[in-house]
């Protein structure tokens, strides 16, 4: 858990861009952004994939649901449109094995994802 990226954010041993941060959960820019606006809402606590949440964890992911909602509308791509997405393992694109949201907007997106 120590070597986990975004686990070294959370704890601020990383420097990141935040938009939002409470007792559980944080949203900060991605480094790499795949479009204008390319937010990443992480919970605080380490979870590796989508592969591991737990029924207790249902409150914990509705509310980073809940922020991307949010988190749009401040960004002004609500009204536009936006993708929102959970990579899963190898096959899905992860990278970070630690559970995250990805917020994107800010232009057109194709679908379905290459
Ligand atoms: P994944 O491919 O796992 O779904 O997404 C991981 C995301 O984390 C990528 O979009 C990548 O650009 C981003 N990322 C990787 N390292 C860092 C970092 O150190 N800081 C920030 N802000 N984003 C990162
Ligand atoms: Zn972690």
């Amino acid at each position: 858990m120590n070597k986990c990226l975004f686990c070294k954010i959370v704890k601020g041993d990383i420097p990141a861009d935040k938009v939002f941060e409470n007792e559980s959960i944080l949203a900060f820019r991605d480094i790499n952004p795949a479009a204008p606006t390319h937010i990443l809402i992480i919970p605080k606590i380490h979870i590796p994939t989508l592969n591991d949440l737990k029924p207790e964890h249902s409150n914990l992911v509705g509310e980073m649901i809940q922020l991307s909602s949010v988190l749009a509308k401040k960004e002004g791509i609500a009204e536009a449109g936006y993708r929102t997405g959970f990579n899963c393992n190898e096959a899905g694109g992860q990278t970070v094995y630690h559970l995250h949201l990805h917020l994107m907007g800010g232009r057109t997106f194709g679908w379905p994802p290459g």
